[in-house]
């Protein structure tokens, strides 16, 4: 066992208690409150410079080493999820209808475990961790909110780091790389107009319940038909709302869903495609289409200075672990942008456990991870950081 991870393995008590008690009280995206004054004051107790209220509830620590060098960014979320928790764990969700469902209480716990392993280091550090606790993950705009708050300057880091838990992967595993590591992500709305009146009568109506069927049948032909087969696109019609009476057609139909791409011209082709089938499959249909297509997050493009730098702290401070260079998912994050801006690095640590029954995915409502990971990830965090200011 290294040094590092032993140091880490010492903190082991103080890490599973924040993440439990973090786990009892989840709060969602913009409302961690509670979650931000725990953060704070623990970072204060260890002497640490902090600035509150960013984005309204993010957290910033300061963390000055021995002597001057570059600005590291370290990037932790917060929030936890709406879902109603059916763990039946000990330190399950004491509040009905929210839940740490994504291990963000875990990511927080991680976060102020690397800052007491930092503590000890600090004489061997030359340059600046600055580490940023953001609000509201999970679709809500936490990292755009942080940057604008300036987390990005006074001082501007020269790298990102970032992490998730992992419960696709057992401990053990680590999923860590050059390149796109998580999807770009759109959201889209459709509202397909045509003529309601009689479900007997279909000749007197316009029927956009048959354009729709037609139109999200023939959206799949695009990831299968207009883009490489050895490229990664996904189009995900995921609800669809339209008519009150089974013997009424409706006026409109309207569904929504998610794009996921990673590359920027697979991106451009599969949106241009996209709207060229809703229009030409609506207008065939004599329905009129409406797009709303938004960007949710671009890609995350990890550095591959960076990658390689995590990879190497994990073959020095956990040796056991087995690393996964090319991994991908098609999930997002909003950590994207905060890499599109300082190169970076987000990493993916293996947190499942089969035989404890702790393997059921992000935003399951029994989803739970193994806890034995947060040492680990907090010792493979921390010693990135202090070989990268070494
Ligand atoms: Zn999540
Ligand atoms: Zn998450």
């Amino acid at each position: 066992m290294s040094d590092l991870f032993s140091e880490a393995q010492a903190l082991f008590d103080y890490t599973r208690g924040i993440r439990r008690d973090l786990h009892r009280h989840p709060e969602l995206g913009f409302e961690e409150v509670r979650t931000a004054g725990i953060v704070a004051s623990e970072l204060r107790g260890m002497g640490i410079e902090v600035t509150t209220g960013l984005a309204k509830t993010g957290v910033v620590a300061l963390m000055e080493g021995a002597r001057p060098g570059p600005v590291l960014l370290l990037r932790f979320d917060m929030d936890a999820l709406p879902i109603m928790e059916e763990t039946g764990a000990v330190y399950a969700s004491q509040t009905p209808g929210k839940m740490h469902a994504c291990g963000h209480d875990g990511h927080v716990a991680v976060g102020l475990t690397v800052a007491r392993l930092l503590g000890i280091h600090r004489a061997d550090m030359a340059g600046t961790v600055k580490i940023m606790f953001q609000p509201a993950e999970e679709g809500l705009g936490g990292a755009e909110g942080m940057i604008e708050a300036g987390v990005l300057e006074n001082p501007a880091p020269k790298y990102s780091l970032a992490l998730h838990l992992w419960n696709e992967q057992p401990v053990g595993w680590l999923g860590v790389g050059p390149g796109p590591v998580m999807a770009g992500a759109e959201i889209f709305k459709v509202r397909l107009t045509g003529k309601g009146g009689h479900g007997a009568m279909p000749h007197q109506s316009i029927d956009p319940v048959v354009a729709a069927a037609q139109l999200i049948t023939a959206l799949q032909t695009i990831v299968a038909r207009n883009v490489s087969p050895l490229e990664a696109s996904v189009i995900s019609v995921t609800q669809i709302q339209g008519g009150d009476a089974f013997n009424v057609i409706p006026p409109s139909v309207t569904f929504q869903g998610t794009i996921r791409t990673f590359d920027a011209g697979v991106r451009q082709i599969t949106i241009e495609r996209f709207r060229q089938v809703v229009h030409g499959v609506a207008g065939a249909m004599g329905c009129q289409a409406e797009i709303d297509l938004r960007l949710l997050t671009p890609a995350v493009v990890n550095d591959a200075y960076m990658a390689e730098k995590v990879q190497n702290a994990a073959r020095t401070y956990l040796p056991e672990f087995k690393i996964e260079p090319a991994y991908r998912t098609m999930g997002s994050e909003d950590m994207a942008y905060v890499m599109q801006k300082i190169p970076g690095c987000y990493f993916f640590v293996g947190s499942a456990n089969g035989e404890k029954g702790l393997m059921y995915g992000h935003h399951h409502p029994r989803f739970d991870f193994d806890e034995s990971v947060l040492p680990r990830a907090a010792a493979l965090m921390a010693g990135t950081v202090i070989d990268l200011l070494r």
